[in-house]
C-alpha cells in the first residue's frame, strides 16, 4: 500500500508506509491517506483484538519496511479488553474503549504508533523527543505509550489549572524519560508553542523531535481495528450492520470508523456527537466547511473548533457525497451533558464521562424520535478521570481504574512554563 497527501494528485506515486509514520504531516502541508481502499474479508471477532487487527491492517501494511513486524505490532500495542455493555432494554450496547493504561481510547493509538516508531528506529539514532500539547488525555496516552522506551523522550505541554485533578496527576506521574510541563495559559497556547518547535530549522538541528498528535496514521489505522472487531461481534449478535454515535473533537476516532465502512466493514449509520463547538453539525446543516475558535466545554478532550483530520473527512467523501454517506452530526451543550449523566445513572446505572455523554444525549434524542435501530455508542474516556464533573452531579465518588489507581498513587511533578516559546525551546536544548 502507496500513501498520499491530501493534497496531492492522485497519480502522485505516493510513499510507504514507513516513511508516512516517520513523517507524520505531508510535505505540502496534507495528511497522509491510503492510495486505495481495499475491500476487507470479515474475520471471526472470537479471534480477539489482535488477531483481527493484523488480519485489517495487512493490507495497509503490505510492501512497507513494517509488514513483517505486524503481527508483533498488533499483539504489543492493541491486546488491550473492549468490552461492550448492555445499556437500556432496547439492545444499544456501550463500546468501553477506555480499558488501556491510562483510561482513554487514545491508548489504543498511542502504543501502537510508540510500537511502530520503536520498530522503525535505526538502533544508532539519537534519542528522539515526542512533543506533545495536550489538552488532557493524548498526553497521558502518548506518555504511557513512550515511558521507558529506550531511544525516545516525552516532553509535555498542558495549561495550567485546565484539565482535572487527576489528570493532572497522571501526567506528572509517569518520571523517567518523560517530563511534564504546566504551562501558564491556554490548550491553544501550548499548541502554538508545538508548532513554532516544529518549525524551527535551527532547534530541529539541536534536537530530534518527533510529533503523535491526532493526523498520525499511526493512530488512524490501529482505532480502526476496534470497530472492525466491536461492529463484526455486535453485527453477528443483532443480525443487522452496526450503527454508531461516536464523541467527536479532532476526527480522528470517527474518521477510523468511517475507513472500517469504506473498508467493507458491518457499519451503517455513523452519528458524530459533538460538544458546544459546533463545526460538524454546522457541516452538515449548511453543507459548508467553516472553521473557527474552539469554545471551552466539560468534555474538554472535544475543544475544537477546526478539526485536524477534517482533510481526511473530504478526501474519503469528496464534493456532496458527504451529505448522502450516512453521516449525521448533531451538538451538545453543557447543561444537557450534565443533565444526561445524572439520567444514564439514574435509568441505567452508567456511569458516563462527559464526552461520552454526548454520544448518549444523541441516544436519548433518537429514542424520543421514535428511532428503533440498536446502536453502539462508543464510550471514550472512563469517568474517573472526569471526577470534578462528573462525582458532584451523582453525589458519590466514582473510583478509579486499577491502571489509573497506580498512578494515582505515584508521586507526581511537573515543571512550570511561561506561555512563550522561547521558554520551551531552552528546554527542550536542556534536556536533549
Ligand atoms: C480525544 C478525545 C475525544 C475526541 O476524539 P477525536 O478523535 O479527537 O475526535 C473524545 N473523548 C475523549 C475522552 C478524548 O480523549
Amino acid at each position: 500500500m502507496r500513501y498520499r497527501s491530501t493534497r496531492a494528485a492522485a497519480e502522485q506515486p505516493g510513499i510507504e508506509l514507513g516513511a508516512a509514520l516517520a513523517a507524520g504531516l505531508a510535505d505540502d502541508g496534507g495528511l497522509y491517506v491510503p492510495a486505495e481502499l481495499p475491500n476487507i474479508a470479515a474475520i471471526d471477532p472470537a479471534l480477539g483484538l489482535p488477531a483481527v487487527a493484523e488480519h485489517w491492517l495487512r493490507p495497509f501494511f503490505a510492501d512497507s519496511t513494517l509488514a513483517s513486524a505486524l503481527p508483533q505490532l498488533c499483539a504489543q500495542a492493541l491486546d488491550l479488553p473492549l468490552p461492550r455493555v448492555n445499556i437500556g432494554d432496547q439492545g444499544d450496547q456501550v463500546l468501553e474503549l477506555f480499558h488501556g493504561p491510562t483510561a482513554a481510547f487514545k491508548d489504543f493509538g498511542a502504543r501502537f504508533l510508540a510500537a511502530c516508531l520503536a520498530a522503525l528506529r535505526a538502533p544508532d539514532e539519537p534519542t528522539r523527543t515526542i512533543l506533545v500539547a495536550t489538552s488532557g488525555d493524548t498526553g497521558a496516552a502518548v506518555a504511557g505509550a513512550f515511558h521507558r522506551l529506550p531511544g525516545f523522550r516525552v516532553l509535555i505541554l498542558y495549561p495550567d489549572g485546565r484539565v482535572s485533578a487527576r489528570q493532572a496527576h497522571q501526567l506528572g506521574a509517569f518520571g523517567d524519560n518523560v517530563h511534564c510541563y504546566r504551562v501558564d495559559g491556554s490548550f491553544d497556547d501550548c499548541q502554538r508553542m508545538v508548532k513554532q518547535a516544529f518549525r524551527d530549522e535551527a532547534l530541529r538541528e539541536r534536537c530530534s523531535i518527533t510529533s503523535a498528535n491526532s493526523i498520525s496514521l499511526g493512530r488512524l489505522l490501529p482505532q480502526a481495528t476496534y470497530y472492525a472487531h466491536a461492529c463484526a461481534a455486535h453485527s453477528a449478535e443483532t443480525g443487522a450492520d452496526c450503527n454508531l454515535i461516536i464523541p467527536t473533537g479532532n476526527l480522528g476516532n470517527a474518521l477510523a470508523a468511517m475507513l472500517v465502512r469504506a473498508c467493507g466493514g458491518p457499519i451503517d449509520r455513523i452519528v458524530l456527537a459533538s460538544n458546544a463547538n459546533r463545526v460538524l453539525p454546522d457541516l452538515f446543516a449548511q453543507q459548508r466547511y467553516q472553521g473557527r475558535p474552539s469554545v471551552a466545554t466539560l468534555a474538554n478532550a472535544m475543544d475544537v473548533g477546526d478539526p485536524s483530520n477534517y482533510e481526511r473527512l473530504a478526501w474519503l467523501y469528496p464534493g456532496d457525497s458527504l451529505f448522502s454517506a450516512g453521516i449525521e452530526a448533531e451538538a451538545v451543550d453543557d447543561q444537557q451533558i450534565r443533565q444526561r449523566i445524572v439520567r444514564c445513572y439514574q435509568d441505567f446505572g452508567y456511569v458516563a464521562c462527559p464526552h461520552t455523554a454526548c454520544a448518549l444525549e444523541l441516544l436519548a434524542r433518537k429514542r424520543e424520535r421514535g428511532d428503533g435501530h440498536r446502536w453502539l455508542i462508543a464510550a471514550t474516556a472512563h469517568p474517573a478521570k472526569f471526577e470534578t464533573v462528573v462525582e458532584p452531579l451523582l453525589e458519590h465518588g466514582v473510583p478509579p481504574p486499577p491502571a489509573l489507581a497506580a498512578l494515582l498513587a505515584k508521586p507526581s511533578h511537573a515543571d512550570p512554563l511561561p506561555a512563550d516559546y522561547a521558554a520551551l525551546r531552552a528546554q527542550l536544548i536542556a534536556i536533549s
